[in-house]
């Protein structure tokens, strides 16, 4: 739940000052609207924030990996890399942009592994998105390393571990590209909407015209008369939700994610004597955003006594290998190639000439690990009794196995 769990005063003093004014548009409206230009400010901040040149609000994460790949020209008969254990909105981007999602192994960072990437190369691989996922970081320089040698774009998913860092760099920094979501469930929540980061001009300037029907923000001309240099389609960020992205940014570092970290170190603690646990690797613990707590128990079998005896206790825990919407050989539709279009694009679409594979013997490690590992959403706000009736179920849960 994360930054859904502080909403307050601070996000409604701000959604009020877009009320007041009664302009929700991002644009025009400039006497109306009294100097109030929330969407504006928010990418400033999240620029500044990010330490990136450019930050692009647009109406969800989805539609922000959409906007990067369209201005990345990442289209029909491209591969794009995407890890196995992943939430399904990157591969639908992906087929969003007419190419085909190639499925890619994991590591013990539960990311994508800078190995499997080098396996999966084929002569139609043009971009690689590795994914954040869970709150912490992919081997990020690794992948970027081996993209760079490969000529291949690279677009960071950093949906999933807003605020978190390598090396005091932030995800979604490394690539060519990022992306941050602010869905209700994200690390701070603007209830739908998303952020499109990169340092470069030229692709900067092709994901502001594709997300606004190809407007090219001229100021010097009214909205009728600006220029247009492609086709786009609407992904506009509206002022109410730049108004809540404001109010949770300024909460991320120092309540939403010092909070999950506080609360994640006694649970890890509590965790830590539990018969042949081992935790899920964090490339750097420093730039955890800590919303989840990842770990492995031997095998299935004890995976899954765990996780019914910590149950009964009163907690969740997550087990991906289970989970329909977080691991690609699990996704029915997807195998079946069931894409919207009756066609069967973009599999059938003649220039693109590739094999995909999305069986679970594609990914061994991913498969090894996603069954017997197990995930804890990290509360931001933990009241003392809940942490010791946690604490007591898993001493519980630890002796039943
Ligand atoms: C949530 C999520 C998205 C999509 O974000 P929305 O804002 O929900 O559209 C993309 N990638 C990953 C990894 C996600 O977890």
């Amino acid at each position: 739940m994360a930054g859904a769990e502080l909403i307050g005063k601070e996000e409604i003093q701000e959604v009020m000052e877009v009320l007041e004014t009664g302009v929700l548009m991002r644009y025009e409206f400039h006497e109306q609207r009294k100097g109030i230009y929330k969407v504006a400010r928010f990418e400033e901040e999240m620029a500044r924030y990010m330490g990136s040149r450019y930050a692009l609000g647009v109406t969800s994460g989805s539609a922000a990996l959409k906007v990067a790949l369209m201005a990345l020209d990442v289209g029909h008969g491209d591969e794009v890399l995407v890890p196995a254990f992943d939430f399904i909105a990157t591969y639908e981007a992906v087929l969003e942009a007419g190419a085909i999602p190639i499925m890619t192994d994991i590591d013990d960072t539960f990311n994508m592994d800078p190995k499997a990437v080098e396996e999966r190369l084929s002569p139609w691989t043009k971009a690689v998105i590795p994914v954040h996922m869970c709150g912490a970081a992919a081997r990020i320089e690794e992948i970027c390393d081996v993209a760079g040698k490969h000529n291949l774009l690279v677009l960071e998913d950093n949906a999933q571990a807003c605020g978190g860092s390598v090396g005091g760099k932030k995800l979604g920094t490394f690539g060519d590209m990022g992306i941050l979501s602010f869905d209700f469930f994200k690390t701070m929540t603007t209830g739908e909407g998303g952020m499109v980061i990169t340092n470069r001009k030229d692709l900067y300037d092709r994901a502001d015209w594709y997300h606004d029907h190809g407007h090219d923000h001229n100021p010097e001309v009214g909205r009728a008369l600006e220029g247009r240099a492609i086709l786009g389609f609407n992904y506009r960020m509206n002022e109410l939700q730049g108004a809540l992205g404001l109010a949770q940014l300024r909460k991320l570092d120092d309540l939403i994610i010092a909070g999950q970290r506080e609360n994640k170190a006694f649970i890890k603690e509590a965790l830590a004597g539990v018969p042949g646990i081992t935790f899920r690797t964090l490339v750097d613990p420093a730039g955890d955003t800590a919303t989840f707590l990842g770990f492995s128990l031997p095998d299935k079998e004890r995976a899954k006594t765990f996780q019914k005896v910590l149950k009964e206790g009163g907690v969740d825990t997550i087990c991906y290998g289970e989970n329909l919407w977080h691991y690609a050989p699990r996704w029915e539709h997807l195998i079946g190639r069931a894409t919207a279009n009756s066609k069967g694009y973009p599999f059938t679409n003649p220039l693109y000439k590739g094999k995909v594979d999305y069986s679970v013997e594609a990914v061994p490690k991913a498969e090894d690990l996603m069954n017997r590992s197990l995930f804890i959403a990290i509360p931001v706000k933990m009241a003392p009794e809940r942490k010791d009736a946690m604490a007591g179920a898993i001493k519980k849960a630890a002796s039943a196995i």
